[in-house]
């Protein structure tokens, strides 16, 4: 389930991607990734802390983390 007011998506491309799952785990302030060893999680319930910093989107290849913000659709 998503976050209320934020969900975040990452691309099929990186999610099985270990060494960029522990890279956002490492990054996002809020815990909202989890670096497993099928790669990345989303942690539902972290989702609505994220401060919109944008360190997850600089720590992945370019488009393969999306911020959506659900309170502006
Ligand atoms: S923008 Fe910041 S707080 Fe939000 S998911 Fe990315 S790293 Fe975490």
């Amino acid at each position: 389930m998503a976050g209320v007011f934020i969900d975040v998506k990452v691309s099929a491309e990186i999610a099985g991607d270990a060494d960029i799952a522990r890279k956002l785990e490492e990054v996002c302030p809020v815990g909202i990734f989890a670096a497993k060893e099928a790669g990345v999680e989303i942690v539902d319930d972290n989702l609505d802390e994220c401060t919109l910093c944008d360190l997850c989107l600089e720590a992945a290849p370019k488009g393969s983390v999306e911020i959506v913000k659900l309170y502006e659709a």
